[in-house]
């Protein structure tokens, strides 16, 4: 039976960050900028807690100016605009985070809209979507999760999609819609499935590369794939898992992924694939952001 081979998200992601880490020296050494960014995160949310802790200690391991706010979960919308506004216009800083998802009273497109699209770091600013989605990305802040998906696809396949069919299950503006984009822009042809698609598993298994962001642990059965197909996991799921005779809570993807290794030919695990991809391409974002904040071109950095 034939083994997929393991997409280590963690591998690429260090080789991203450690990427980033000697540009940010350049940058401090040769134009006295150190990248900044700052974190918001609203209310209890644990997960959100977590992923927030990871970004801030990345950001200090790549030698960014590293700042978080904890707002109480009955934080105003008033007093978070005022904040993002005060970002917008805070020199020290490149890059500004507001952790989703937001307590149930604030709005998601007022808050990601009022940061600056210059600082957007998470791609979320109309302006970086409408250019990705034009397929300018030149200068453009792409999603980091499907940003870090798209890296791990190109390096799979040499960089060619051409007559690629890829299929992305889920449309979130977070997750698939922007990964649809990018596989556009790259020449594969794309079908966008999600709740309301009707033979889902006949889409899927006409694939040659499946990229699945719903949240729903083993949506991807092993007959939805194509033999020698390569999939992308996004999904995390905190489900009990029984080892030693105890349950313990674990992290699943949305594929049933030992079954899926006997089918597949390469694959994310969940944790350790698309993860960590997504904290790498935060950095990229902001050491991009902390660049083009004094016009400075790629070989600038050489
Ligand atoms: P979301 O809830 O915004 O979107 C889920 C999408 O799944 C929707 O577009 C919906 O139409 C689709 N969907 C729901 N049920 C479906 C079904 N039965 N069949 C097909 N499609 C269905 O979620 P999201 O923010 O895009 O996140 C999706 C998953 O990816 C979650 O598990 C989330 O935790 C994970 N995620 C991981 C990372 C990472 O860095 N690894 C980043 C973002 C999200």
């Amino acid at each position: 039976m034939a083994v997929a081979k393991l997409i280590d998200g963690k591998i690429k992601a260090k080789k991203i960050t450690d990427f980033v880490k000697r540009k940010s020296v350049k940058l401090r050494e040769k134009y006295g900028i150190r990248p900044g960014l700052a974190v918001v995160v609203i209310g209890e949310d644990p997960a959100s807690h977590i992923y927030v802790r990871n970004k801030k200690r990345t950001a200090e391991s790549c030698g960014f100016y590293s700042r978080q706010y904890t707002l109480p979960e009955n934080t105003s919308e008033i007093e978070v605009l005022k904040l993002i506004d005060d970002l917008n216009g805070d020199n020290v800083i490149h890059g500004i985070l507001v952790q989703l998802p937001l307590p149930k009273h604030l709005d998601e497109i007022v808050i990601t809209q009022a940061i600056s699209p210059f600082k957007d770091v998470d791609g979320f600013h109309y302006r970086n979507i409408g250019k990705l989605t034009s397929g300018d990305t030149s200068n453009a802040f792409i999603p980091c999760t499907p940003a870090g998906c798209m890296i791990l696809i190109e390096d799979e396949f040499s960089n060619d999609l051409s007559g690629m069919n890829a299929i992305v299950i889920g449309r979130s503006n977070i997750v698939g819609r922007p990964m649809a984009s990018l596989l556009l822009k790259a020449h594969a042809t794309v079908t966008i499935a999600h709740s309301r698609t009707k033979n889902l598993s006949l889409l899927a298994s006409n694939a040659d590369i499946i990229i699945v962001a719903v949240g729903i642990p083993n949506i991807v059965k092993t007959n939805w794939i194509k033999p020698g197909a390569t999939i992308i996991d996004v999904g995390i799921n905190r489900i009990g898992k029984v080892i030693d005779g105890k349950i313990k809570m674990g992290l699943t993807g949305d594929v049933d992924f030992d079954e899926a290794c006997s089918v597949a030919r390469a694959i994310t695990p969940v944790p350790g694939g698309v993860g960590p991809m997504t904290i790498a391409m935060l950095m990229s974002n902001t050491l991009l952001a902390a660049r083009l904040s004094k016009k400075l071109d790629e070989n600038s950095l050489n």
